[in-house]
């Protein structure tokens, strides 16, 4: 058996015959950005592959969330969960909000809902909650309590590309919901993302925020950003978006294979996928406990010696980084089920391109301690 690396993902690379045609497109209309015409082509065939009816798409998914919430015109404090990456907060950071957080739900590792109310002052204009791992959060609950408490929902849903559950699209949820199409997810245009709205005039409004804040060659609004998106990116998105049905469909066999695997090693427990109706496998973490013989680091500590890469999604809490620890509510007394969760979690690789012989070798790599603790104790 090889033992080349294996990466927690591995990005998914449409043939070049597929994305070739397009690159000449450009060439012949001369558009680079500032929405040309592959731009609105990605933007009309994403919107119906999701089954969205406004998307606006974004050079990354970064500025699509710090747009989305400056969009909404949110002051004050904003509720968050501790547990997602770090660009969740640094959104509401760079929108001057204050990030308060509030623990998750032990089962779907999002922002738990019965904990939002105490969380709520005359200062909170808004929740921000993450779909951890493309787990949909309980949108009801959350949607009844920012109804009766007059606050807006932004939804960071940079995992949830494809997700739906019993409503469909879970991106239609909230006031906004953001993507990211970030080499690293599922559905990528090298560098990308999207902003989902609910009606065409939000939709003119980010598209302008997006734009420096133009909004014609005379008026200038706000002090927007630069997020567009380039022709070459929504090339890139064209070509992937015929192959996204396929890439999805291995992620399932794989995250099938570790599942059976994974019911006779005690201590190692894949994280449920509650409330979905379609997944879009994007993740496979797994909870490491006290009945597995090594603690999670250890275990992500061999698989490293292995060439095997998983991630510690999400370690260290955002709650605990510099930027965030004095906050009253980054106390760790606050966030008892994320400061477990975060201590416990572990990503394995899950990607289009892995062999059936990748997953083996982990599965392998994940048996050999319990192997060698038996044969400790025979002797
Ligand atoms: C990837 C990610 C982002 C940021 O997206 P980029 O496209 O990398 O800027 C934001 N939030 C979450 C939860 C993410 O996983």
């Amino acid at each position: 058996m090889t033992n080349d690396k294996i990466y927690v993902t591995q990005p998914f690379l449409p043939p070049l015959e597929d994305f070739l045609p397009l690159v000449e497109e450009i060439w012949a209309s001369g558009y680079l950005t500032n929405g040309g015409p592959l731009h609105q082509r990605l933007e009309n065939a994403l919107a119906e592959y999701l089954g969205v009816e406004h998307l606006a798409l974004f050079n990354n998914g970064t500025i699509a969330l710090i747009t989305a919430l400056q969009a909404l015109d949110l002051k004050g404090e904003v509720i968050t969960t501790p547990f997602s990456f770090v660009a969740t907060t640094n959104a509401l950071i760079w929108n001057k909000n204050t990030p308060v957080f509030v623990d998750i739900d032990p089962v779907t590792a999002n922002l738990d809902p019965t904990k939002i109310e105490a969380a709520i002052t005359d200062k909170t204009t808004a929740i921000l909650p993450v779909h951890c791992y493309g787990n949909p959060c309980d949108m009801e609950a959350i949607r009844e309590i920012a109804d009766r408490r007059g606050l807006k929902v932004v939804y960071d849903a940079a995992h949830a590309f494809g997700v739906q559950n019993d409503d469909g699209s879970v991106l239609q949820r909230g006031d906004l919901s953001t993507l990211s199409l970030h080499a690293t997810k599922v559905f990528n245009t090298f560098e990308g993302g999207a902003v989902i709205c609910r009606t065409a005039e939000m939709k003119q409004h980010i598209n302008e925020l997006k734009n420096f804040g133009i909004v014609d060659e005379t008026t200038i609004k706000v002090a927007g950003s630069n997020g567009k998106m380039s022709e070459i990116h929504a090339a890139m998105g064209l070509a992937q978006l015929h192959h996204i049905d396929a890439c999805i469909a291995r992620r399932g066999e794989v995250d099938a294979a570790y599942r059976t695997a994974l019911a006779d090693i005690p201590g190692l427990a894949p994280l449920p996928k509650p409330n979905q109706t379609i997944s879009n496998y994007a993740y496979f973490p797994i909870s490491v406990t006290k009945d597995y013989p090594l603690s999670r680091d250890e275990i992500y500590d061999a698989l490293r010696k292995e060439n095997i890469l998983t991630r510690r999604y999400f370690y260290p809490l955002l709650s605990t980084l510099p930027m965030y620890a004095d906050l009253p509510s980054a106390d760790p007394a606050n966030l008892p089920v994320a400061t477990e969760i975060a201590n416990q979690v572990l990503c394995l690789p899950i990607f289009p391109a892995m062999a059936d012989g990748d997953v083996t070798r982990i599965i392998e790599a994940l048996r050999a301690p319990l192997q060698r603790t038996w044969h400790a104790a025979a002797e």
